[in-house]
Order: structure tokens, then sequence, then C-alpha cells
């Protein structure tokens, strides 16, 4: 359907690319077309009245007027600015790995309002004190599952067999469990604990709220994220950048 000249969406901010002196072109995530790129002209002078409402990672009322190539933001305003993913930079990194994540794995202009959902809900949930890695799994999943790669967490993905106690394997190009018989048939298989397969399907199911109360070992917490780690990497066909950050501050944060 085509835009109207003008314009109004709520967006959240994905990502920010400088352009000439002082424009910069932002990516952002809206309720009711999906991911957009327009420019912000003048963005970065000192004085633009768009300033700090197109920083990365804030929620904003958008008006934007139809471009030659890309549409153009005139005026915007913050509805959330997240701030407490500004001042601590664990957060800050979670944060910036679930807007990188929605960024790799949207094409522009598909609509995906339980996308949109997901990302305001998460964003909000690390800006809690108490939230932990799992907040970080049960994004992953529940994105993946509205983009329609929801892991099979219940049967073998090729003989059908239910899934038995004990070893199991996750094929990683398969997108779910075999069990041992079948495993040589895929591709990449990593093995996967009952009590992974539990959580997964865990958080599959229910709100934030109860996937942030959800307890797991740290030996537990570091499987799920390995096993969520290869299938995105599989799917996405490459790294993702911030991960590669997370892991050098968690081990700075930690020592
Ligand atoms: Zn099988």
């Amino acid at each position: 359907m085509a835009r109207p000249r003008v314009y109004k969406t709520e967006a959240i901010v994905l990502k920010r690319t400088n352009m000439g002196e002082a424009d910069s072109i932002i990516t952002f995530y809206t309720p009711n077309l999906g991911k957009v790129r327009a420019i912000a002209k003048g963005v970065r002078r000192p004085k633009s009245k768009l300033g700090g409402h197109l920083d990365l990672l804030t929620q904003s009322s958008l008006l934007l007027a139809q471009g030659q190539n890309l549409d153009v933001i005139t005026q915007c305003q913050t509805i959330e600015s997240f701030l407490p993913l500004r001042s601590d930079l664990w957060r800050t990194s979670c944060a910036i790995y679930v807007v990188e994540l929605v960024d790799q794995f949207t094409a522009e202009e598909v609509e995906n309002y339980p996308i949109y959902r997901l990302l305001q809900t998460v964003l909000l949930r690390l800006c809690e004190a108490q939230s932990n890695e799992l907040v970080l799994r049960y994004f992953e999943l529940q994105l993946l599952s509205h983009l329609g790669y929801q892991p099979e967490l219940y049967q073998c993905l090729n003989c059908k067999a239910p899934l038995a106690l004990g070893r199991n394997l996750f094929s990683v190009s398969g997108g779910g469990v075999v069990c041992l018989n079948c495993a040589k048939k895929e591709q990449l298989v990593c093995p996967i604990s009952v009590d992974a397969v539990k959580v997964m399907r865990f958080l599959l199911k229910n709100d934030i709220s109860s996937a942030s109360r959800l307890k797991v070992s740290l030996d537990l917490s570091r499987e799920l994220e390995q096993i969520m780690r290869q299938y995105i990497r599989y799917l996405l066909e490459r790294e993702v950048k911030s991960v590669e950050f997370l892991d050098r501050l968690r081990v700075e944060l930690t020592s």
C-alpha cells in the first residue's frame, strides 16, 4: 500500500549511520511499517531540534515526509528513552545486541507488530535491576518464532519420534531436536541437555515476567547461550557483531 506523502509513526531506533557533514541515516522499527530507514537532516548539529530524540535505543514519535530515495524525518518527540540502559555498560551491551538482532533478521517495510511489541517489552525489562540473561534467550526464541524459525523441541525433526529423556542433539541446520539415530543425517548438530530443552520450551510458552523470574545454573545458562548462538549464526550466515563485545565484557565483569 502506498504511504501518504507525510505520515506519522511510533518507532524504536535500531541503528544510526552518519552521512555527510551533519546528517544521519536512522534505521528504526515501527508497529505498522516494520523496519524503515530514513534521513535525519542536520541531526548531528548541536542545536538540531531532532537532537536526542533519535539516539540509538530511543522510542520516539516521528513525522516523516516521503523523499526521492529515503524518506525524511521532519519532526520527532521522545516517548521513552530507556534511561537505565544508558548508565550501565552491561545493560547497554545487551540492548545493543537486541536491536542489532532485530535489524539483521528483518527486511525493510515488512510489517510485524509482534516484533515491535517484543522489542519494546524486552528493552523495558532490561532496564530493571533484576533482569538476567534468560531475558536475552527469551528475546531470541520469541523473535525467531515471530519470524517463522521457532525450533522444534518436542519431537525428532526427522523421524518424528517424541523426544526421549537423556541424550539428544540439536540440529542447528534443521532448527530443532533430533534423536541419536537421526543425528547423522543432519549437517550441523550439537548436544542438548533435557534441562536446556525444558527451559527453551518454557521461554517460548511464557511471558517475559515468568522468563526473568526463572533461575538456572551458570552451566545451563552457558549451554543455552551457545545453542542459540550457533542457531542464530547459521540462520544469519554470519556472526552478530555485538556478541563479541558481550563476551569480553562478561569476562571483565566477572574477573
Ligand atoms: Zn529421529
